[in-house]
């Protein structure tokens, strides 16, 4: 249920962009999602298009790219994709000294404005 306060600061962030860009309309929106969020493309759709109702981002198209998950080896410093559920030791040389790297992003990667009046 955490997708509610998430696309509020997607809606911020994307109103704002398009006020500096002098935008009449937001047409779409990339945003970037770690494999290990948690967070629900359609969720984050169907909580957008209520909150965008009467905003400049009303009816943009959301596109979600999800960013693979990563992981280095604290021993041989070996990087590697992982995937949920989480590995337990590197596949390289079985350390367990483990650090995720990567799939924890969360953000607005670009926005599609139309500056035509
Ligand atoms: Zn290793």
């Amino acid at each position: 249920m955490h997708e509610l306060p998430i696309t509020q600061g997607i809606l911020s962030v994307v109103v704002e962009a398009a006020q500096q860009a002098n935008a009449r309309q937001v047409l779409a929106i990339d945003i970037v999602i770690g494999e290990l969020t948690s967070i629900v493309d359609d969720s984050v759709q169907f909580y957008f298009d209520i909150l965008s109702q009467g905003t400049v981002a009303e009816g943009a198209a959301l596109h979600f790219h999800r960013e693979p998950a990563t992981a280095s080896c604290q021993d041989c410093g070996h990087t590697f994709a992982v995937s949920p559920p989480l590995f337990v030791e590197c596949p390289q040389c079985q350390s367990t000294l483990i650090r995720v790297t990567g799939g924890n992003e969360f953000c607005v990667q670009s926005i599609e404005v139309d500056n035509e009046s």
